[in-house]
This record gives C-alpha cells, structure tokens and sequence, in this order.
C-alpha cells in the first residue's frame, strides 16, 4: 500500500516574518563574549563567489549556513553558480542596565536590534577569578545578566506599545463602526497588561491564541521581545573541555521558566577563538585529545530552526541555489520568494524530494523512477526539496 499522503501541517503562528536573507543579534551585557563570538563566526565564512565579500560593516557580517543537501546537490551538478544559505550576524554593542533610558550608548542599539529576525543571547557565565575579565555588574549571576537584558528589551517594548495605543484609539473615534480598530486597540492593550507583568512577547501568542489578525498588528511595531530567541551559554575553555559549569543548571532552569521551550547551547568563546586560529592538523589533533567539538555549526542551524525555517533548493548546470522559507508553506508563496511573478504566474511545482533524488542519484534517475512530481498550488513544501517551478508571466510582467 502507498504511504498515506501527509494531511495540511498545523503549527501555530509565529510573529514576525523572515525573508529569503535572515539575520540574528547577538546581544548581551559588555564582557560577556559577544565580540569574541561575532569574529569566531565571522571567521567560518567561506566567500563564495557570489559573495567575495562576507564582511558587510565592522559589526555585521554573514555565514554559511551550514547543509550537506546543499554540499551535495553541488557536487553532483557542478553549477557554474553556487549560492548557499547565508545567516546575516550583527553584534549588538551598547546594551546595559537603563540603557532604555539612554544609559551607555543608549538607544544605538535599538534600531540594529529591530532590525533583526531572531535574538542569540550571549550569557556569561565564566568568573572573574578565573579568567581576570571584569563583568560590569560585578560578579557572573547569569540570571540576573538575563533579567537585565530581557528587561531592556521589554521596556522598550511597552514605550513602543504606548505610543501605538493613542494612534489606536484615534482610528476608533474616526470610524467608530469599524470593528477591525476596537480589535486592534485591545490587541495592544492585552499585550501592554502581557509585558507590563514581566513577560516576553512572544510567548502572548500561544497563551491568546493570536491568530494571524493580531500577528499583523504587532508585527508592524517590530517589537524586541516577539523575536524568537536562543541562549548560547559561554563558558571558560576549561570547563568546556570538562563539560561542567556550576552555573548550568541554574540558566536552564531561567530559560525553562521564562522562556519555555526556547534552546540553550553551552560553548565556550575562548574555546572556539582559540582553535579557529589553529592550521586544520592542529584543530583535529586538539578536538581529538578533549573530545569536543566546536559548536558553531550548531549555533548557526539552531539559530534557522528557531526561526522555523527550512530549505528548498533550484538546481541544475547554471546554479544550485538554497532558498529560505518558514514552515508551513505552500508551493506558490516558496515560489514567491525567487520572484513574485513566479507566485502570481504559478502554474506548478515539478519536485523531487531530496531523499529520492540522493537515493535515485540523478534528475534523470528520479524522472525514470516517478519520483519527479508535478504539485499544485496547494503542496506543502518540505524541507530540502529540490523544486523546478513552472509559471506563466504574460499577466501584468514586472520587472
Ligand atoms: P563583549 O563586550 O561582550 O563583546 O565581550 P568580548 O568578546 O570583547 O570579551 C570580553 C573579554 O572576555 C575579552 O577579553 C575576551 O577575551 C574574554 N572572553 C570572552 N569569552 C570568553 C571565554 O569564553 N572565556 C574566557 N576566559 N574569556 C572570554
């Protein structure tokens, strides 16, 4: 019997909404590793042709998403053209306690925070004894490193909000018949009441059961705490290398409380600085004797399923190209991301999923073996997908 076909997939929605090009902030108290991380990610850049240059400012910088369906679909192809998927990183100076209120450098940071699609929070927890870097709140308490970053982030949330809600209440007075703006305002008003209570907002949409009407809204204020975000948990080397940290647990638990469901990956910056320094003998060689590996790789994976993304690929002689999109999606709006006259034109979809195609070894193989299908509109595209998208453009062509 056929394998049952796999009904609509049903996951909640999300706020915000990433493009084809994401990008992270990494944010965290001064001391706590931020520079130190952005250049060992800065380094992992391999420039692709397309791309000499990954450097984009001093602050700002892309990196190679790491996939191997991508490493292989080049190999087999050889494009003349290669374009992988590419995670823009930005270390985010400048955020202290009251910074809201213009402390350090102020408000500098918000305009490069809101700019991004997701948040990596970099939480010391390396002491002063130990490594002689100072930590500007005067001893390493992870915790209330996190309550002061998250508070920062929320208060500008709640200035943010209050300025939308008299503009709010100036569409009701307007049309006081239209329900779409009594809707609003209350969208705003229980957001405001979420926030004011200590909470992150993105963890309001399960909790209302937000639908799409709501996310729109809150998704025009760009708002700090609706970004998804992930711990990265910096440590010395030597407890890396001994995997142990007395303060481990304790960030778990903060994490697990506050900001349930949300991913923490312990590393260590002074670790990953060091062996990227290294010639590839000597990287081996150590990662051998301590048996550990850098985590960067999976930081950056990590940091593209957090936002739900997932891949799908255009392949053949001129170029093999990874495109981003958020799960669930269907083939038009997959479509949409190349060109929007591929969406409006779409016509159909000829997939073949990766699996078949690496088991088949060839187009050729998968056309001979059915496994080159033609999907319409209504195909959920799932990850890794290699997707040839057939449309027509003779309907108002746009450049
Ligand atoms: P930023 O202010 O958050 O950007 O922090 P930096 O990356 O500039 O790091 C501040 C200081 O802490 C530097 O002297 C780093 O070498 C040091 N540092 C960063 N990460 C680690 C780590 O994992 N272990 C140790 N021992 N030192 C670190």
């Amino acid at each position: 019997m056929p394998p049952k076909a796999k009904g609509p997939v049903e996951l909640p929605p999300m706020l915000g909404r990433p493009g084809n090009s994401v990008s992270a902030g990494l944010v965290g108290l001064p001391n706590v590793g931020k520079s130190t991380t952005f250049n060992v990610l800065c380094g992992m850049s391999v420039p692709a042709e397309n791309f000499p240059f990954c450097t984009i400012d001093p602050s700002v910088s892309r990196v190679q998403v790491p996939d191997e369906r991508f490493e292989k679909l080049c190999e087999v192809y050889q494009p003349a053209s290669k374009v992988p998927a590419w995670l823009t990183v930005t270390d985010i100076a400048g955020l202290v306690k009251n910074a809201h209120e213009g402390e350090g450098l102020g408000n500098a940071f918000l305009s490069h925070i809101r700019a991004t699609d997701a948040i990596f929070h970099i939480v010391r927890v390396f002491e002063e004894k130990d490594t002689g870097v100072t930590h500007t709140e005067g001893h390493c308490d992870p915790q209330r490193d996190l309550d002061i970053i998250r508070a920062e982030l929320r208060m500008k949330d709640i200035e943010m909000i209050k300025k939308a809600i008299p503009d709010a209440e100036k569409e009701i007075r307007r049309d006081p018949k239209q329900k779409k703006f009594k809707e609003n305002l209350e969208t705003l008003e229980t957001a405001l009441k979420w926030m004011e209570e200590g909470k992150d907002l993105r963890f309001a949409v399960a909790h209302f059961k937000w639908g799409y009407k709501e996310i729109d809204l809150l998704n025009t204020l760009q708002l700090l705490t609706a970004k998804p975000a992930m711990y990265l948990v910096n440590m010395s080397e030597k407890d890396f290398l001994r995997q142990k940290n007395k303060f481990l647990v304790k960030v778990k638990e903060y994490v697990e409380t506050h900001c349930p469901g949300e991913v923490l990956i312990p590393y260590s910056a002074e670790f990953e600085a060091k062996i990227a320094e290294m010639d590839l003998e000597a990287k081996k060689a150590y990662i051998m004797e301590h048996k550990v590996k850098s985590m960067m790789p999976k930081i950056i994976t990590q940091g593209y399923h957090l936002l739900r993304l997932i891949h799908f690929f255009t392949a053949g002689a001129d170029e093999v190209k990874c495109w981003t999109i958020r799960s669930p999606c269907k083939a038009p709006q997959a479509a949409g991301t190349i060109h929007t006259d591929f969406e409006r034109g779409f016509i159909m979809a000829e997939v073949m999923h990766y699996p078949d195609w690496l088991e088949a070894g060839s187009e050729a193989a998968c056309k001979a073996n059915g496994k080159y299908q033609q999907k319409g509109k209504e195909y959920i595209v799932e990850d890794g997908d290699i997707i040839y998208f057939k449309f027509n453009v003779t309907a108002d062509k746009k450049k």
